[in-house]
């Protein structure tokens, strides 16, 4: 019986069999640890009948254990190099594709209909490349692919930000636009070693529960995302020295005063103590006066 592909002994013997040399400029880093693997899967609520889409499948030791819990896994993989690898290595398990092709390109909802026709929900699984973490999320999440869950190790001050509430130091616009969307829930944290190589940063697991609607309800989602971002630029500055630069840079003071005012936010509070549904009712005060 061979052993599974995430062995430390096992993976070292898929690299060094195909001669694999890691590239750093691709975030590769490969987990060799069981329980973190195990934890991971859990936390994505698989059973036979659901789907699950993995971005950057390495040498499959994630994979592997998608494809003993879920029904349908299809995973993309930036590296050429890795694909025939892949095809070996997960060879006895007829329910994984393997796409090459970066997924910040891919069209996923045409993946989609490709793939998961006829599953009961799918999940993103991931061991994602840190350089690219934050694009990939925001395009899963602004795509409204139909997900029930996201579950990726990422970075951990990235999971912490994610996960933050208002008035905490970790709390901005990337913890709102990921709120609005789903509900965060941190899985665990990671230690260096449960990888090859190991990073330089600390990692964690997050599970994204994707809401069935936004947090809140707004108008024009662009339109609240702006206001927010413009809120945060300088994070030391109160809301409304924040909103002036952004939306009446040569005017007094008194317009904007009174709209805060009418969405009943102090003016000198800050940012980071706004919750997202403030941040909805500002966003409605501004375009009905329209700006
Ligand atoms: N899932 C494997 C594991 O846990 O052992 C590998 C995880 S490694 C942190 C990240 C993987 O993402 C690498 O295989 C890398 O080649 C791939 N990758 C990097 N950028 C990508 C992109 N834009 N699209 C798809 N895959 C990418």
């Amino acid at each position: 019986r061979t052993e599974e592909i995430s062995t430390p002994k096992r993976t070292k013997e898929i690299i060094a069999r195909h001669g694999f040399s890691f590239k750093k400029s691709l975030g590769q880093n490969f987990l060799i640890d069981q329980n973190i693997l195990h934890n991971i899967v859990a936390a994505a609520h698989l059973t036979p009948d659901k789907g699950a889409l993995e971005i950057g499948p390495g040498i499959g030791a994630l994979t592997e254990k998608l494809a003993q819990t879920a029904g349908k896994v299809t995973a993309v993989e930036i590296d050429r190099r890795l694909i025939p690898i892949l095809e070996e290595v997960l060879s006895p398990y007829p329910n994984v594709s393997v796409e090459q092709g970066d997924v910040l390109k891919v069209d996923l909802k045409d993946l989609f209909a490709r793939h998961f026709e006829g599953v009961s929900g799918v999940s993103v699984v991931a061991n994602l490349p840190y350089y690219v973490t934050t694009p990939i999320l925001m395009k899963l999440l602004e795509e409204k692919l139909p997900l029930e869950n996201i579950v990726v190790m990422i970075q951990k001050e990235v999971a912490q930000r994610m996960a933050a509430s208002p008035g905490s130091k970790d709390y901005g616009s990337l913890s709102i636009a990921v709120q609005y969307y789903c509900e965060p829930q941190l899985v665990c944290t990671v230690p260096h070693t449960v990888f090859i190589p190991q990073p330089n940063v600390e990692s964690a697991v997050i599970r994204l529960k994707v809401r069935d609607k936004p947090a809140v309800e707004v108008e024009d989602e662009d339109h609240f995302f702006e206001i927010m971002q413009a809120s945060f630029v300088q994070r030391r500055k109160t809301i409304a020295n924040n909103l002036k630069s952004r939306y009446f840079p040569k005017e007094g003071r008194e317009r904007l005063e009174e709209l805060l005012q009418q969405a009943e936010i102090d003016p000198s509070r800050r940012g980071e103590t706004l919750s997202m549904e403030e941040y909805a009712v500002l966003s409605r005060v501004f375009l009905q006066a329209g700006i």
